[in-house]
């Protein structure tokens, strides 16, 4: 079985995802699952242009066409449409799994994260290939502990939700959104056991990576994520909705580090889970406020409520991934924002750019 070939294009001599020393690389054959999707897309922009050929795996619940369609016509591009609920068979070196419905009117229909997940994890241990799980924060729940190490287990409600959606651009969900949220939780959680369970059971070479909140250009316009909400919000003249008294604080990574820390992740020895996310810590109302300085300094502010189960505090602890992967995050906050703007403010006002970047 191929994994990793030799510099005219044939021959196998490795197996497990590691390169072998003193030997160039060639291009690898990679699945990124959810890869049409905000974060998927940039990373399947890196591994292209690193010379590796990539599937996309995509049912286009949350993803977009036109977040990948500058790779088309790539012979080492191929999108597939595929639900990951149903098994899928492909010859492959590594799986980066993202698929994962982003938010609840999406998820509650759906067992993405258990089944997906299983079938990713067949998948791998069927051709060896290296699997890297995209896990999130949301496992710590609403967490006892600031901030937040690896070695923390969580505060999770599993019959709740550890934070309400609201939905301000989806207001026929309200009444059903909240308290859904434990699924993608906890839906999490289990994918971290199954992954754990492969990797011990079956041998699978694993990563897992506990995602922070991130943003930047491709994210979802109307999904109800906070930066994306006032992005879109201040550009259309809408005031800021910040729900609660907005002295809840999240850690808001740009995506391009994330991406760099997902390949280190991968491409190195250990399984984790690691947190990946940038420590710079906001409350929603100072994010309103860069917001406000980045956009539109006249925005307006109006309050909404929120609910109980809504984490106060979040913020990584990104010690073990400084430590072990070499990375940490380099876009603070008031450098990313303005990278993300432009990029909705053509999606926003509907003047379409193909490669949404
Ligand atoms: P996204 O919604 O943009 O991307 C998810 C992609 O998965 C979409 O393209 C969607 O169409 C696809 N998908 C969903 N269900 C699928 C299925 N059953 N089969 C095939 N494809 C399916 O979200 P994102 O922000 O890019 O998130 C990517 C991953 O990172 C997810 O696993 C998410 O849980 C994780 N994560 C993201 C953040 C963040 O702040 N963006 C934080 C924590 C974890
Ligand atoms: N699977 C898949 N692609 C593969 C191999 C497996 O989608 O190449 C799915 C398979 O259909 C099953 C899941 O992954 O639902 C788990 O597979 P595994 O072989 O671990 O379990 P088993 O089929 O033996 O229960
Ligand atoms: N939030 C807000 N206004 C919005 C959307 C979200 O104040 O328009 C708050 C939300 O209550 C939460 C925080 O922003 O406290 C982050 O929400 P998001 O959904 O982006 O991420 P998560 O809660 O999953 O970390």
């Amino acid at each position: 079985r191929p994994i990793y070939q030799n510099r005219m294009g044939f021959g196998a001599f490795n197996s497990g995802g590691k390169i072998p020393l003193g030997l160039k690389r060639k291009g690898l054959r990679i699945v990124v699952t959810g890869g049409a999707g905000f974060v998927g897309s940039h990373l399947v922009d890196r591994l292209i242009g690193r010379g590796d050929s990539v599937i996309v795996v995509d049912n286009f619940f949350t993803g977009r066409k036109e977040n990948v369609m500058h790779h088309f016509g790539n012979p080492r591009f191929e999108l597939i449409r595929h639900d990951v609920v149903e098994p899928l068979l492909l010859e492959v070196d590594q799986i980066y799994h993202l698929a994962c419905p982003a938010s609840p009117v999406h998820y509650k229909h759906n067992p993405t994260n258990v089944v997906g997940t299983l079938n990713m994890l067949g998948l791998a241990k069927r051709v060896g290939a290296r699997f890297l799980l995209t896990s999130t924060s949301e496992v710590y729940g609403d967490p006892l502990q600031h901030p937040q190490v690896e070695t923390y287990w969580g505060n999770v409600n599993p019959i709740g939700g550890s934070r309400s959606y609201l939905f301000s651009s989806l207001p026929e969900h309200n009444s059903d959104g909240c308290g859904v949220r434990s699924c993608y939780d906890e839906g999490k959680r289990t994918a971290e056991t199954l992954t754990m369970d492969y990797h011990r059971g079956a041998g699978v070479e694993v990563r897992i990576a506990r995602i922070f909140n991130t943003y930047g250009p491709r994210m979802c316009i109307d999904d109800g994520r906070v930066v994306s909400n006032f992005v879109a919000q201040a550009l259309r003249k809408e005031p800021l909705t910040v729900y609660g008294d907005g002295k809840q604080t999240r850690s808001f990574q740009y995506v391009s580090d994330l991406v760099e820390g997902l390949m280190r992740l991968m491409e190195g020895e250990h399984v984790g889970p690691f947190n990946l996310g940038n420590p710079g810590e906001f409350t929603m109302l100072e994010l309103a406020q860069v917001v406000q300085e980045t956009i539109d300094p006249n925005a307006k502010i109006e309050f909404r409520p929120n609910t109980e189960d809504d984490p106060h505090k979040r913020k990584p602890d990104i010690s073990k991934a400084k430590e072990l992967l070499g990375w940490e995050p380099k876009v603070a906050l008031r450098k990313g924002l303005p990278l993300m703007v432009s990029d909705f403010r053509q999606r926003v006002f509907g003047d379409h750019k193909e490669d949404g970047s």
